[in-house]
């Protein structure tokens, strides 16, 4: 392919919106535009990544026996009502009115679709079990789109669903999938950890996130420095009851309880300086509403609560932090001065932070008021204890309870689930066991986020000068750079090279282009391509002509008719690397 037929345009300047790091080079070496809030189009660049990335998913999902379907993007709202999870996904889900007044839904994901045909077409063991997988478009309305194609409305998605007879065939169609995603981010070039994963709106009870550790992601991971325990943040349970606060916090006897005067000093911070305490020593009382009904959740005041494990624990379909009114009806104060003393009315989660804690401050349910050396038991009672904080850096290990954790920033590009049967209980598909009795299909599934792929290799793959591509999603493999065009033999050279390269079926990418040598260099460092054959005039006056690796710069000046040779050399080097 030549760079002068080629749309490529690269861009000098940092676009303004784009914030992260793969987002900003995404557009500048010319893979994506934007179109308007979350949505991109993909130019040559970017769809040959996008391409490779899907042929060796294809490649790994067809090696385990899973079959690929296309299902549709537009589906009836009804499906979506009988599985209650119209309601679920809220305002993420994209709908539409068609001519003839049916509401129908843009496909966020499709386990509806799926059990719905598999509901007709499976009618016996014999025909289980089954895994089929799609690679399509995905659409939600995301609250905040953001880091480019990261967090994007419209995204490429693999999706694949298992249906089997019992737990045991879910089990081994789980393996193979898990099995394949790792085969497959690993070909992609990622360094990425399998992690322990709340399973949210999708359901079932396993389920396994698979994270790229990088900088820049939106998800947190935990592990430990001791033994193999590795969860999201949202999944992570605390070392129960909270050993080192217990005996941090543990005074000889209970104050009397008292209210002081805080004239507007609210903040876990502000209040810990002004009483002169430390932040441990508060409780945070926080109002959430869930499914209607108000909930104070109390937690040790240098922790946060975490919101997934809360509605986890209060089996919430609809949990959210409660407004500014809402507070001040049921503690008849404003923001900041909320405590669980004297509330009423008001079922009263406690985080286990909070065991063991005595003489400690919270809010007085008055303006500009907290009250000190509040007790458990005495001045309040709590009426479900539960894990609902997130764990933090240097928490102890809850599983080998030796080892500390770790909290890395990571980003999501696989999750798989088994979902049991959620999906064919809610849509009746069931199948006739060896004895002829009907049973219900027991499910998994199983996603990647196709075009978040491209953009966590790049977040593990770059330097200030632009993209590092792995080889194997790489654009193309080979960059051919005359450093000038106008010069015969320069180009009569880079011709000869074209040919062979293009005989032994390598991808090169030939900037033929008319401009200066040092854009030529820029360029080529900012797109990315692992190797670049460079054709200068001084050298070849000696036959010679350079091989640069984009990865680590190591350059090798060979004859011209060694070049073919030693490229393929240094591709099957990489590639045992
Ligand atoms: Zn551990």
């Amino acid at each position: 392919m030549k760079w002068s037929e080629m749309l490529l345009p690269t861009l000098k300047e940092v676009p303004a919106e784009a914030e992260a790091i793969s987002h900003v080079l995404m557009i500048r070496a010319g893979l994506i535009r934007k179109l308007g809030s979350g949505v991109y189009s993909y130019l040559p660049l970017g769809l040959r990544v996008l391409k490779k990335t899907e042929s060796i998913i294809r490649e790994e999902m067809n090696a385990k026996g899973a079959q690929e379907v296309l299902l549709p993007a537009i589906q009836p709202v009804e499906l979506w009502m009988k599985s209650g999870r119209f309601e679920a996904l809220g305002e993420d889900m994209i709908t539409f009115s068609d001519r003839h007044k049916k509401i129908n839904v843009l496909g966020p994901t499709h386990e509806e679709v799926v059990t719905a045909l598999i509901k007709n077409e499976v009618s016996s063991y014999r025909q289980l079990p089954l895994i089929l997988y799609q690679i399509q478009t995905k659409f939600r309305d995301e609250a905040r789109p953001r880091f480019g194609v990261m967090r994007s409305r419209e995204f490429i998605m693999k999706d694949a669903y298992s249906f089997d007879r019992n737990e045991k065939g879910l089990n081994m169609s789980y393996e193979k999938m898990y099995d394949a995603y790792t085969r497959i981010f690993t070909r992609c070039g990622l360094r990425f950890l399998p992690v322990e994963a709340d399973t949210g709106v999708m359901g079932g009870d396993v389920s396994h996130e698979f994270m790229v550790l990088a900088q820049n992601g939106e998800d947190k991971v935990v592990r430990c420095s001791q033994c193999n325990f590795a969860a999201s943040i949202d999944k992570a349970e605390c070392a129960e009851p909270n050993q080192k606060t217990k005996t941090k916090n543990q005074k000889s006897g209970e104050k009397d309880c008292e209210e002081v005067s805080t004239p507007g000093v609210s903040s876990v911070k502000d209040v810990a300086e002004f009483l002169k305490v430390k932040p441990e020593q508060l409780v945070k009382t926080i109002l959430y509403v869930n499914e209607g009904n108000p909930v104070a959740v109390l937690v040790r005041a240098d922790y946060a609560v975490n919101e997934t494990k809360l509605a986890r624990v209060l089996r919430s379909k609809q949990l959210a932090l409660a407004d500014e009114a809402l507070i001040k009806k049921v503690t008849s104060a404003s923001v900041g001065f909320s405590g669980p003393v004297g509330l009423k009315g008001v079922e009263i989660v406690a985080d286990y932070s909070l065991q063991g804690m005595k003489d400690f401050v919270v809010g007085a349910n008055k303006a500009d008021t907290h009250i000190i050396n509040a007790n458990l038991e005495r001045d309040f009672k709590v009426t479900k204890w539960a894990d609902v904080r997130s764990i933090e850096h240097e928490d102890l290990c809850p599983r080998c309870l030796k080892g500390e954790v770790e909290i890395c920033q990571a980003i999501e590009v696989g999750h798989v689930f088994k979902l049991g049967t959620k999906y064919t209980n809610s849509l009746e598909a069931a199948f006739l066991d060896e004895e002829g009795k009907a049973r219900e299909i027991i499910m998994g599934c199983y996603g990647i986020g196709v075009t978040r792929i491209i953009a966590a290799s790049i977040e593990q793959n770059y330097d200030e000068n632009g993209i590092i591509w792995p080889k194997e999603i790489s654009p193309f493999q080979v960059l051919l750079m005359p450093l000038n065009p106008e010069n015969n033999n320069i180009m009569a050279a880079a011709n000869k090279i074209y040919a062979q390269l293009g005989e032994r079926n390598i991808e090169v990418l030939f900037d033929d282009r008319n401009i200066r040598a040092g854009m030529k260099f820029k360029d080529a460092d900012l797109i990315g391509i692992p190797f670049q054959i460079i054709i200068g005039e001084k050298k070849l006056a000696q036959n010679i002509i350079e091989i640069k690796l984009r990865n680590n710069f190591r350059r090798y000046d060979l004859p011209l008719e060694n070049v073919c040779a030693k490229i393929c050399e240094l591709m099957n080097d990489d590639r045992k690397d």
